[in-house]
């Protein structure tokens, strides 16, 4: 197995596995954002001097890093905070009609659901596609939903709870053939699988920078063009003339930049993607798949564990692994395990719906990544047998 963790910035205490909630960061994406903090620090699109101009490229370089590592064209792309507020943006940007449906699935994160949710306020009303026991989601079931009212499909490519396969392309192309928007929580997806979208047939996408070994506080939202996405803030940046009762945006994407942005944190998550096209994506998910076989085993094996998901590691996206230790409440659960010498997410993991279809109030998750290696897997069997024996 290859040994990445030279490459991150990496804490000295307790093993990191807890990487679906922030992975951790890429050396060189800290060292770009000292770079730009130290040698630059100017403002965006709002000077002549050097400072600026260097700056403003620097930043303007990520919408082509963008479009080369997603296959898509720069203008598709718009700076977000993270994926909850890409959601948002499609929620708030799409103009929306009493009667519309968006589809979601159950296995959402509450960044996935919320948005939509709140359109019912709008008289727009909200269907559910339910995963089967594994998290598993089939486009058939999907057909039978979706009707000449569906507007919007939003789905996960990948369950911060259960880690399952999504079969993207065929249910993006259920929700597509009923002539609907399809919309894509990538969050847990883009660290560890390629997207094409010249081959998804998808409308929206939305991932965070923190998730893909990059910053937190930036993200970015693909969305197709001619999908009629609105800007859902505007002012400083976004238009081409304004009088004192109206304003022109902007053509392109600068319309959907309101305000100073995260400057730095955008340069970073554009070495970030740099960062991962430089490993491979074929390398990170030969090594995810070693450590999810080593893990699942583990979990499989241990007394009084009980796993939640598929029981597979084919059927899984990536090292991602929720559990219940029979008889010890899962936040009692992650404090010994932390003492123990692992960092892991314990609670609903913001799917509240999920984790009650779950029929528990909260999972013990382990979360694994590039920086992870299987010698700490061995060393977490110990401790999870250690835990068990309180139950
Ligand atoms: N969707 C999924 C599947 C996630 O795992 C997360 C983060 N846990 C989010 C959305 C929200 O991401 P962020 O907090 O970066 O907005």
């Amino acid at each position: 197995m290859a040994d990445y963790s030279s490459l991150f910035s990496m804490p000295s205490g307790p093993a990191y596995f807890d990487s679906a909630a922030s992975s951790l960061t890429a050396k060189s994406v800290l060292d770009a954002m000292a770079a730009y903090y130290s040698n630059v620090r100017a403002n965006v699109h709002r000077g002549a001097h050097r400072y600026a101009r260097q700056a403003s490229e620097q930043y303007e370089a990520v919408y082509g890093k963008l479009a080369r590592f997603f296959n898509a064209s720069e203008q598709e792309f718009a700076a977000v905070r993270n994926t909850t507020e890409a959601l948002n943006a499609v929620a708030l940007g799409l103009d929306w009609k009493s009667g519309d449906e968006v589809i979601v699935t159950d296995v959402e994160h509450h960044s996935n659901l919320l948005p939509w949710l709140r359109l019912k306020q709008k008289g727009v009303k909200v269907k559910v596609l339910e995963a089967d026991e594994q998290g598993r989601l089939q486009a058939d079931d999907l057909s039978e939903l979706v009707s000449e009212k569906t507007r919007l499909f939003s789905f996960t490519a990948c369950s911060n709870v259960l880690g399952a396969s999504v079969p993207v392309v065929e249910l993006s192309k259920a929700a597509r053939d009923a002539g609907a928007l399809v919309c894509v929580d990538a969050a847990q997806y883009v660290g560890h699988h390629a997207v094409d979208l010249t081959k998804w047939p998808v409308d929206f996408l939305a991932f965070s920078g923190h998730k893909c070994f990059g910053p937190t506080g930036i993200g970015a939202l693909f969305h197709r063009k001619g999908s009629g996405l609105q800007p859902w803030f505007v002012g400083g940046g976004t238009v081409r003339d304004v009088t004192l009762s109206d304003y022109q945006l902007l053509e392109h994407r600068e319309r959907f930049e309101a305000g100073t942005p995260a400057i730095a944190e955008w340069i970073g998550l554009g070495v970030a993607l740099d960062f991962i096209s430089k490993i491979g994506y074929p390398d990170i998910g030969a090594h995810d798949r070693a450590l999810a076989e080593k893990m699942l085993s583990v979990l499989q094996d241990a007394d009084g564990v009980q796993v939640f998901g598929p029981t597979t590691v084919a059927e899984k996206s990536c090292a991602l692994f929720s559990f219940a230790i029979q008889g010890v409440p899962h936040h009692q659960a992650a404090v010994m395990l932390d003492e123990l010498g692992f960092a892991v997410r314990s609670g609903h993991h913001c799917a509240i719906p999920l984790t009650r279809k779950l029929g528990v109030d909260g999972t013990v998750r382990a979360s694994l990544h590039a920086y992870n290696d299987e010698k700490q897997v061995d060393k977490f069997a110990d401790a999870l047998e250690k835990v068990a024996l309180l139950g």
